[in-house]
């Protein structure tokens, strides 16, 4: 017999999941919050291609010839990194939140192969959805650092100093991605990209969709629900 009271549902909060979700969705805020709550690490590949950029890797060198001219690292190489961080013996323990990845089906598939070898599996994975204009309205505003890749809004979170990065003093600017036409497009591409991840997902049954228009603590309920 169970001693919780019915209304108090005690719910086992994800220990291993993936985020999905267009631009501007709040996939950064909620891996931060899960990451406070719950100790999860947090794996971007954003983070991921800048840590190994800067600790001058053979990766790190592949990747920063693809992004210097403006193109996408190849699956090849961003499975890779992934899979050599998902390794780490201190993610077994703590249990991560990956961010950004994977973006397409073959990078699914890849993870998928990681975690088998590992003897994990993914505990869920969340698309965080929220209307097309609403992200438009968030967007439009962000600043961002281009040395330590810190974001900024000009109304929500703004620098301490004008045009100054907080954390590293570099110069602020509006990224090309954060125009509104920008915008409109990024979101295009990515649920052209990404739509067949997340039907990847739907059949393998750990996916759950949620409703991220109504802020972070309902969307972090939701997930932990
Ligand atoms: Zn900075």
């Amino acid at each position: 017999m169970s001693q919780l009271p019915a209304d108090q549902p005690h719910a086992i909060p994800p220990r291993r999941l993936v985020l999905v979700g267009p631009p501007g969705v709040g996939k950064g805020t909620m891996s931060a919050l899960l990451k406070e709550r719950l100790g999860l690490r947090t794996l971007s590949s954003g983070e991921i291609f800048r840590h190994e950029i800067e600790m001058q890797t053979d990766l790190g060198r592949m990747a920063k010839r693809y992004i210097d001219h403006g193109e996408l690292v190849p699956n090849g190489v961003t499975i890779e990194m992934m899979s050599k961080q998902l390794h780490d013996p201190q993610i077994k323990q703590s249990g991560f939140v990956l961010d950004g990845f994977p973006r397409t089906v073959k990078q699914a598939e890849a993870l998928d192969e990681v975690l088998f070898e590992l003897e994990q599996g993914l505990d869920k994975v969340v698309s965080l959805e929220v209307p097309q204009e609403v992200i438009v309205q968030r967007l439009t505003g962000r600043i961002g650092c281009t040395k330590c890749g810190e974001i900024y809004h000009s109304k929500n979170k703004p620098p301490k100093r004008e045009g100054v990065c907080d954390r590293c003093n570099s110069p602020l600017f509006v990224r090309e991605d954060d125009r509104p036409e920008t915008i409109r497009e990024r979101i295009r591409v990515f649920w052209e990209t990404t739509a067949p991840v997340i039907e990847y997902y739907a059949k393998t049954s750990t996916l759950q969709r949620v409703d991220a228009s109504h802020g972070p603590e309902n969307t972090y309920a939701a997930i932990c629900s």
